[in-house]
């Protein structure tokens, strides 16, 4: 049995690249995480795969825990034998009642580490396009509580005192008591015009600031819908906005995303996006299996070497079709001289990271621009082999045979449906997606498997951003629109489209 052991970790204020090094190894190696409401799920895609993870935040779905439940579950968990993770959003001890479970676990003697997040204080200031701190404008910054009614009963927070001050004040929890805040500050003699911001959902996707002064903040927020969770920002330092704010003007800042490819592809159109100012939500629909038919893909395999062509239409293509290769204790050199065809640069960056070297990429990365770009090369009587899915479209077999070539498919992988919980989809389109990404027909489809034709009106505020003409034309008959679709039928083609099409 491992010894007991639990790791309380601030995940950061939302961007999920905001967790630190020590926090994500704490995921890596955890065997139960408790994960708050606050904190990226999309951290949780580095657990162990048999790591449980248990919601304990606030959501419509599942029992609310209290913190004495919490503290109970974390002592329990941990008194099992399991490593446990507790991600908190933020850092743990900023509000974040962090020290009440560690004081919890001391009581029981389990051994705890705690790991420092980048506070929403910080951290939703800093995308907010505000420095907390400014040479000559604020030499100090204080973060406050705003949870307290400040005219009910006594207030703990003693806003005569902060009146005076002149650093910055950021308060967490505030929005609900922005009124009384507001009232009590200019009450102490805080000046009307002070400037204040408020950023909404800061690090993230959607991510929303409005500025204003002491004031007039409370009509702005009213007008502008803006709600928990967003820090308040009182101080000159509000005035840095207009310059530093090198957030928002991202492309995709304030879009959410969702990518639904297999986990292992999506990091290169996740990074992207990232990259551009966009959050990502990791939906994966499809999952790719070895076929089952091995005693026909062996033979094929074997055979290989009498090819006069070798197509590949995808990188998941090249990786199972290299991975049953080793399986038979084969390498590159068993394949012969056949010509190496892939359907685009992607599927060819795999083939030549494996060594070899790939003579034809068509002009347009589809079965029809191989076909034309095959047109004349290939002889009559050629041998062209082809590893693909198992369902794959048949017009690139029949236009090969057409051009009197003999075609050998090799139905290496499938494509199946993950395990996925439907409500998990649900609840990700009702917090609200504004573009969805289908990389292949497989991803719309199964996408559209799992969340079922009936809850099709929550796709309704999103937009729909496909690879290329083929998705695009299976999520018109799925009933859906599209309306992103790049030039390039590549990642990059499809960021571009995304870009544009908004
Ligand atoms: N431990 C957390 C704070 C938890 S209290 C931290 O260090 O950030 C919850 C409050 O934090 C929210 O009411 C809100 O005021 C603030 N908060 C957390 N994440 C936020 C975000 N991404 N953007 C704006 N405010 C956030």
């Amino acid at each position: 049995m491992k010894r007991p052991y639990v790791y309380l970790v601030g995940a950061g204020p939302g961007d999920e690249d905001l967790i630190t090094v020590k926090g994500l190894a704490c995921i890596k190696k955890a065997d139960v995480i408790l994960y708050d409401r606050l904190a990226n799920p999309n951290l949780l895609r580095h657990k162990k795969d048999e790591a449980i993870c248990i919601n304990v935040g606030k959501s419509p779905h599942h029992h609310q825990y209290t913190q004495e439940e919490i503290n109970a579950l974390l002592v329990e968990k941990a008194s099992a034998g399991n490593i446990v993770t507790r991600l908190k959003g933020g850092d743990p001890y900023v509000f974040g009642r962090g020290g009440e479970e560690a004081l919890a676990l001391l009581e029981k003697g389990i051994a705890f580490e705690v790991v420092p997040g980048i506070t929403s204080a910080i951290g939703a200031s800093n995308y907010g396009g505000i420095p907390v701190t400014h040479r000559n404008v604020s030499t100090s910054f204080h973060v406050i509580t705003g949870h307290e009614d400040p005219t009910k009963g006594k207030s703990t927070v003693n806003y005569e005192a902060l009146a005076k001050l002149e650093g910055t004040l950021v308060f967490l929890m505030g929005v609900g008591n922005l009124k009384e805040i507001t009232e009590e500050l200019i009450k102490h003699g805080k000046a009307l015009e002070t400037p204040v911001a408020l950023v909404h959902r800061g690090t993230t996707g959607r991510q929303k600031t409005v500025t204003g002064t002491l004031a007039n903040i409370k009509e702005v927020v009213e007008k502008n819908q803006i709600e928990s969770p967003s820090i308040i920002i009182i101080g000159e330092v509000v005035n840095l906005r207009d310059g530093l704010n090198w957030v928002e003007g991202l492309p995709l800042h304030g879009k959410r995303v969702l990518v639904t490819r297999t986990r292992q592809q999506a990091s290169q159109l996740t990074t992207k996006i990232k990259a551009l100012g966009g959050e990502v939500v990791e939906f994966p629909t499809i999952e790719i299996k070895p076929s089952e038919n091995l005693a026909e893909i062996d033979k094929k395999m074997k055979a290989i070497d009498v090819a006069d062509y070798i197509i590949f239409t995808s990188v998941n293509g090249v990786d199972s079709f290299f991975k049953r290769l080793r399986t038979l204790k084969k390498d590159i050199r068993d394949i012969g001289k056949g010509k190496v065809v892939a359907i685009g640069t992607a599927t060819a960056e795999a083939l030549e990271e494996r060594g070899l070297v790939v003579e034809l990429i068509p002009e347009v990365f589809t079965a029809e621009g191989i076909l034309e770009s095959l047109k004349g090369v290939i002889k009559k009587g050629d041998t062209v082999f082809l590893p693909r899915a198992e369902i794959a479209r048949k017009n690139l077999v029949t236009g090969l045979m057409e051009m009197g070539a003999i075609v050998e498919e090799i139905p290496i992988y499938q494509t199946v449906i993950p395990t996925h919980r439907k409500e998990e989809l649900l609840e990700i389109l009702q917090e609200g997606v504004d573009i969805i990404t289908f990389t292949s027909s497989s991803t719309a489809n199964h996408f559209m498997e799992i969340l079922g034709k009936e809850n099709a009106e929550l796709l309704s505020n999103s937009k729909i951003a496909v690879i290329g003409p083929i998705t695009g034309k299976t999520v018109v008959e799925l009933g859906l629109s599209v309306d992103c679709q790049g030039r390039e039928y590549t990642i990059d083609g499809l960021i571009n489209g995304i870009v544009e099409g908004l």
